[in-house]
């Protein structure tokens, strides 16, 4: 790099208060620092901004943080504040003492913290997107992108091997997630696909810490999540909730239009004794009043599935049980799969395998009656006018979703006549006609 490039480089300061777990955390902000190309100044005069990592332990901490966040605001004015003493009240505390510090943000928040420094002080280098664009490497098209916002799970469903792969649930920080989802909307992305192994479960590894996302304070729980992410003007469709009390409180914003009104929560079976020895989540619940309660708040609401049939020591009887359920839940889309066994899952060692054959005419029976259900729901749809999101358009018309079907795992819109637009433009559309899967509709 030429002289010139290198003075021009942006200096950060740096003032580091607290325990162990404060200095790890300034380490982290620090190495994330010098990796973008910004150069640590050792004083408050020669840097562009200040970092204050506070401590908020005991009184004489809390006044030391303060004093040194006032002494930094004085010799500098700009002042980014950090750690434990910045989550006392939302940030409010700080913000009191000091109202004309940048941002704040509470411990463990390396995004957080960066996000606020690249607001005032432009990064120098992204080694990240230096090499690959700022969404990062998509393997899905340009228009619609999948959110990862945890990894790993809490439960411990017996015929499931992803916590012994994966480990316990260890959701991301809420300011990354919209960060990444943010970089996802700039470059074209119209709809979010929100996933992890348990999303109703966002945040409860962190107690639902409060983070900071542009610098205000979002708590690391779905609710607050789904609400930011439903303000950056993309669709947000969420996968795999499971039917928690707490999903109910994500109804409304469905019916307000903020998600889309779709939920895709694996109920896996309806008895509640082979629930039981699945280890289900919210296997006591009562799941039909939950479905009628969410339908009651909106109407419109969709609900995608996933059913295993064939359980070791499944009945007849709770096989019919199931189909019972099926047929009160009217749901819109299902999956189902005749259970198998995966090395190393606990269900292998329950008694009562099933013969294949009877698996296999389990599964059929389940496909059709859920078949059966499909078609009448997508029937009822005919004549009706909806807003679709466009994946592929040839001469003859397009291919679109509206917020009833997923990409890759539901039906389609298939428009027929000419359509002007792109993959990932909306289109208005009525209805013409249904197969058991798909739907026919004409531009409007
Ligand atoms: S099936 Fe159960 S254990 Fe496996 S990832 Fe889903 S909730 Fe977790």
């Amino acid at each position: 790099m030429s002289r010139r490039g290198a003075r021009a480089l942006p200096k950060v300061g740096f003032v580091s208060l607290g325990c162990p777990k404060a200095l790890v955390d300034s380490e982290r902000i620090l190495t994330e620092l010098r990796a973008e190309g910004y150069l640590i100044s050792p004083s408050y005069e020669g840097a562009d901004l200040v970092v204050v990592n506070t401590c908020g332990f005991i009184d004489a901490a809390v006044a030391e943080s303060l004093g040194a966040i006032g002494e930094a605001l004085a010799e500098n004015g700009k002042v980014i504040v950090t750690g434990c003493l910045g989550a006392k009240e939302s940030g409010s505390f700080v913000r009191r003492a000091h109202p004309k510090v940048l941002a704040v943000t509470g411990p463990h928040a390396t995004a957080e913290v960066m996000s606020a420094v690249h607001q005032s002080l432009p990064r120098p280098h992204d080694p990240h997107t230096d090499l690959v664009p700022a969404q990062g490497i998509k393997l899905t098209p340009r228009h619609y992108a999948y959110l990862k916002i945890a990894e790993g799970c809490n439960h411990r469903c017996s015929f499931c091997i992803i916590p012994a792969l994966r480990g316990d649930l260890e959701s991301r920080a809420v300011g990354e997630v919209l960060r990444e989802a943010e970089n996802l909307v700039a470059a074209g992305v119209k709809e979010l696909l929100v996933i992890s192994q348990d999303t109703s479960a966002y945040g409860v590894d962190q107690k639902y810490r409060t983070g900071f996302w542009n610098g205000r304070p979002v708590k690391t729980r779905l609710k607050e999540l789904a609400t930011a992410l439903s303000g950056l003007g993309a669709w947000v469709r969420l996968h795999y909730v499971y039917p928690y009390p707490s999903v109910d409180d994500l109804v409304p914003l469905m019916a307000e239009g903020k998600l889309l009104p779709y939920l895709d929560v694996p109920f896996q079976h309806a008895s509640p004794r082979l629930l039981k020895l699945m280890k289900r989540p919210a296997d006591s619940d009562d799941t039909l009043a939950r479905i009628l309660a969410w339908r009651r708040a909106c109407p419109e609401l969709a609900i995608r599935s996933t059913f295993i049939v064939g359980f070791p020591g499944e009945t007849e009887r709770e096989f019919e049980e199931l189909l019972e359920f099926l047929e009160a839940a009217q749901l819109d889309r299902v999956g189902a799969f005749a259970y198998s066994p995966v090395e190393g899952a606990a269900a292998n060692a329950l008694p009562g395998a099933l013969p294949e054959e009877v698996k296999e005419e389990r599964l059929a029976r389940f496909m059709a009656a859920q078949e059966t259900i499909s078609a009448r729901r997508l029937q009822a749809r005919i004549g009706k006018e909806y807003i679709i999101l466009l994946d592929e358009l040839d001469e003859h018309g397009a291919v679109g979703r509206s917020f009833a079907e997923a990409p890759e795992i539901d039906g389609l819109v298939q428009v027929h006549g000419r359509v002007d637009g792109r993959p990932g433009d909306l289109l208005k559309v009525k209805i013409t006609g249904a197969t058991a899967h798909d739907l026919q509709g004409i531009p409007l």
